[in-house]
């Protein structure tokens, strides 16, 4: 029966939404006579707690831009709500499915449920699907002796060309086959403050920093607002795979062959090559998501306070780099790196929270969010790993000296725009003299901070530092050295 059915493959597009450099769908292209692209929204992830509405617009704008590219190609996205075996059974009670084409992904423990799910029944229908890396991540490594050169031979090969117009299913059988489904609708309305998803914007980014604003990436790389120009901010692109690593890296090394050099292109470089370093962690040990990488540190006793949680992701913890970063993550879905850590540092160390309590929420506020990256780097910055130094921000240090006029704090703490820079990262310093001069009064315009600071960092400081000599922290520290860290140390963490 089934061979009656006209023969069809599928690329099942999930982080992966790009037309060039897509190795599963040159693949896909090259072995089979007709080819659909197929992105399936699934319930069973968007409830996950890492997941939120944010990223799926970026993902429906991404497709979005996808369908503007294919109608030249006169093809589309099949772009639909369900279950991802549901989606496939009804794709082949229409058609005889000759492969399925996919990237290797390292996600969430509901997308590895999922794939084993998808892997039995490919098993049982003889259907064959092919998983092509996109991310320099290797699957069932034993530790990191051959990665580097790994990784390195994949960023080096030649990018996938973009595809021709031979070999899809064509865009009239494409209507009628989205009848049968419930579809995903693509429009999403534009929201100025967030980065918009898409293969061409994602090119607009790429190449307006290397026309410029590479040029202040190390020296604001730490500051909350400059940063957020001069980085490249192709982050959430990456994570989605609107551009590939391999494109950014090549373009890296095109632009310095025509003379860009110094130290900040080498800075942007080496973060490049974190990105995989990272999500390998993770590849080599996806309990991360749930747990502490090292066992040590599971003893670690932490009372959850909803106040405290509360107060942190609305930005009302009376300590305003905090509560400055932690809006406008909220508002825009992007802060650069120091702010990331300083507001993680904030809820592990002084409100003494354990990392899992802020996982969630800051994964569904970043638009970038990559579990490969997100998990590795909260245990980090936790001091929970044993192999990383211990390292607690001091917020109004950082206030003072990323942010010296005030005017990130001020602009998302507008409650704090009376105060003069001596102030804005010390309100609780203000004296009466100056309380009716700003007309500002601690407590009523703006909270005094929910904990002390220096007894909360010395308290924290004090635990963490007895716990890396515990004998488990010790004996778990050697393990992840041997497995997880690269023979050369010095160029990545
Ligand atoms: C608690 C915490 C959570 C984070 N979660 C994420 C996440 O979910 N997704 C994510 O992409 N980054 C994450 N990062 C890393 C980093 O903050 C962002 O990659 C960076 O700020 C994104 O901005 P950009 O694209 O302008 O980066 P650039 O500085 O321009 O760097 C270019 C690219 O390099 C990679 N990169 C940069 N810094 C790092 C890093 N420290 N580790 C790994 N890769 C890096 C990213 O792909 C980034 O897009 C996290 C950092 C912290 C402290």
């Amino acid at each position: 029966m089934r061979s009656n059915r006209p023969p069809l493959a599928l690329v099942w597009l999930k982080r992966d939404l790009r037309l060039r450099d897509h190795d599963a769908l040159t693949a896909a292209l090259a072995e089979n006579k007709y080819v659909l692209l197929l992105y399936i929204a699934e319930p069973s992830l968007l409830a996950d707690e890492h997941v939120s509405e944010r990223h799926l617009d970026f993902i429906k704008a991404s497709i979005e831009d996808l369908q503007q590219q294919l109608k030249a190609l006169n093809t589309a996205v099949l772009a639909v709500k369900g279950e991802v075996l549901d989606v496939f059974e009804k794709l082949q009670s229409f058609f005889n499915l000759t492969g399925i084409y996919s990237h290797i992904e390292t996600g969430l423990g509901v997308t590895y449920l999922r794939d084993q799910k998808v892997a039995d029944w490919c098993h049982a229908q003889n259907i064959h699907w092919k998983e092509y890396r996109q991310q320099g991540v290797f699957r069932a490594l034993p530790n990191r002796k051959q990665w580097i050169k790994r990784w390195t031979e994949f960023m080096n090969r030649p990018q996938a060309p973009f595809p021709t117009k031979k070999g899809w299913l064509k865009l009239q059988q494409i209507e009628s086959l989205r009848r049968e489904f419930t579809l995903l609708d693509c429009k999403v309305e534009a929201n100025e403050q967030i980065q918009p998803g898409g293969e061409q914007k994602a090119f607009r980014y790429l190449n307006s920093f290397f026309e410029g604003r590479y040029k202040n990436y190390q020296t604001h790389i730490s500051k909350p607002d400059l940063a957020r120009k001069s980085c490249s901010r192709l982050s959430p692109y990456i994570a989605y795979g609107n551009l590939s690593m391999r494109q950014v890296l090549q373009r890296t090394e095109a632009e310095k062959a025509k003379g860009k050099k110094g130290f900040g292109i080498r800075a942007f470089e080496s973060r490049l090559r974190w990105q995989a370093h990272f999500i390998q962690k993770f590849e080599m040990e996806c309990r991360m998501e749930h747990e502490s990488i090292n066992r040590g540190y599971h003893a670690l006793n932490k009372t959850v306070r909803p106040d405290y949680i509360k107060a942190w992701e609305e930005g009302k913890t009376g300590v305003p780099m905090v509560d400055a970063a932690m809006r406008c993550l909220v508002a825009t879905g992007y802060l650069n790196f120091r702010m990331r850590a300083l507001v993680v540092s904030f809820f592990v160390h002084q409100l003494w929270q354990p990392w899992q309590a802020c996982s969630g929420f800051l994964a569904r506020q970043f638009l970038d969010f990559e579990p490969g990256i997100h998990f590795p780097q909260l245990q980090m910055q936790a001091g929970e790993t044993g192999i990383n130094t211990l390292r607690i921000y001091n917020p109004v240090k950082n206030g003072q000296e990323h942010d010296p006029h005030g005017h990130f704090t001020q602009k998302w703490l507008p409650e704090l725009s009376e105060l003069p820079p001596t102030l804005v990262h010390t309100p609780w310093e203000i004296t009466p003299f100056e309380s009716a001069l700003y007309n500002f009064e601690l407590g009523k315009n703006y909270p005094a901070p929910i904990v002390n600071l220096e007894e909360s960092r010395k308290k924290a400081s004090d635990i963490l530092w007895k716990m890396q000599k515990a004998p488990l922290v010790y004996q778990e520290s050697k393990r992840i050295l041997r497995k997880h860290t690269l023979p050369n140390r010095n160029s990545i963490q």
